[in-house]
């Protein structure tokens, strides 16, 4: 067999294209494989169909997968045709999409590393720069939308989420059975939410049955005017509950930690992580401390035990007896004493009808907290995004649920 028809081969280059050359250069460690569209094939328009009439060419390279080590370049004079109607068009290839520097099946392989690695770990690897990278995942994620069918979940999960230090935020909203996330939109405001609202008719929309969200004013006053029946599908999930009664029992712990130390007394130094661990996640080496911590007459350690006892709502089934659990912890909490906690309680109290519709409902936090997991690692392995652009797109990539691969590539996404 010719090496040209090796090549051919290899790459799945077909009528009306062929391999005329193998460019074998030792030095620089590359091949270059010569590709024509045969001289007497007809042309046709790319957007139409119609026969056209060839109208010049223009030089092409894509990168492909390695052959045998050797870096792999793909070149060809791709022809340009003129057709009546849509004038010149250049010939779409097979082995790549339009706009890109690489063929579909390298794009493939850029896309699968991307799912295990950070774009710059990838460029590394793979010998690319960084924006060649980036722009894959652009692609990728650009194509992964356009194909999708988008349902209305059952139960959705809203969250805000920074993308910097600074306090910018893009909401996420997530199908909660799925495990998908749907839609990002920036900001953290009303119109965010308004916005996915939007892509559904009244009727869609009267399919949802819970929105787990954060007690925040925008998105309760976005779901009430889109949902019909909202107050009845507003689910204030626990994670979010346990996250503001764990901010308050931090406050009483910060303020605590101030006053001891002004007495000298260094109780609850270096204790900050010990309170917000789960009671059953405490580590083994610091049991025996915390155990000790939690048995002094600290306003740290009845903040925390209140947070401990409010979580025993979620063990609840029926609206009654978890509202009876949160009526005696409410008195218990207000005449605390401690501020933080008093504050979060009469949140709480506002609320209650959303947390309770989330406990009935059996909303759980597992999802929302999973993809918030996630998106905290992309943060830290990207190391902050330098726009929202680029974390919305990230943010796609990982967990938009999307079938990524150029259409060329036959094998199936995962
Ligand atoms: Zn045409």
């Amino acid at each position: 067999m010719r090496d040209t028809d090796l090549y051919a081969r290899i790459l799945g280059v077909e009528r009306p294209w062929r391999v005329t050359d193998v460019d074998l250069r030792l030095s620089s460690g590359e091949v270059e494989v010569q590709v024509e569209y045969g001289p007497s094939e007809r042309v046709r328009c790319p957007q139409c169909g119609s026969e056209a009439r060839r109208y010049d060419s223009r030089l092409r390279r894509w990168r492909h997968l390695p052959t045998c080590q050797y870096k792999t370049i793909l070149a060809a004079q791709v022809p340009r045709v003129e057709c009546p109607e849509h004038g010149v068009k250049t010939l779409s290839v097979p082995w790549s999409e339009p706009g890109s520097g690489f063929t579909a099946l390298f794009e493939a392989v850029v896309i699968d590393w991307l799912r295990e690695a950070s774009i710059l770990a990838v460029a590394r690897r793979l010998d690319l720069t960084w924006d060649e990278v980036d722009g894959v995942m652009q692609r990728a994620v650009r194509r992964g939308l356009a194909r999708r069918k988008l349902t209305v979940p059952r139960r959705l999960g809203v969250d805000e989420t920074s993308f910097q230090k600074r306090h910018e935020y893009v909401t996420v909203v997530a199908d909660l059975e799925g495990g998908v996330v749907q839609h990002v939109a920036d900001g953290h405001g009303k119109k965010a939410l308004n916005a996915y609202y939007e892509t559904f008719s009244d009727e869609e929309l009267a399919h949802i049955e819970a929105v787990a969200m954060d007690m925040w004013g925008p998105y309760i006053a976005a779901t009430l005017a889109a949902l019909p029946a909202a107050d009845e599908k507003i689910a204030f999930d626990k994670f979010h509950v346990a996250m503001h009664l764990g901010a308050a029992v931090d406050r009483v712990r910060r303020e605590e930690n101030r006053s001891l130390r002004e007495l000298g007394d260094d109780t609850l130094k270096g204790t900050k992580h010990l309170w917000l661990y789960h009671p059953e996640r405490v580590p083994e080496k610091s049991l025996v401390r915390f155990d000790q911590l939690v048995r002094k007459a600290l306003k740290t350690s009845r903040a925390w035990m209140l947070k401990e006892l409010a979580m025993e709502m979620w063990e609840c089934r029926d609206r009654e007896s978890a509202r009876k659990i949160f009526t005696a912890w409410y008195s218990w909490a207000i005449r605390s004493r401690l501020d933080p906690i008093k504050r979060v309680a009469r949140m709480i109290k506002r609320h209650l009808d959303g947390i309770l519709n989330a406990i009935v409902a059996g909303v759980t936090n597992a999802r929302l907290e999973g993809i918030n997991t996630v998106i905290q690692g992309l943060k830290r392995s990207a190391r902050g995004f330098r726009n929202r652009e680029r974390f919305r797109n990230a943010i796609y990539f990982h967990l938009g649920g999307l079938v990524l691969y150029p259409a060329s590539v036959t094998h199936s996404d995962s």
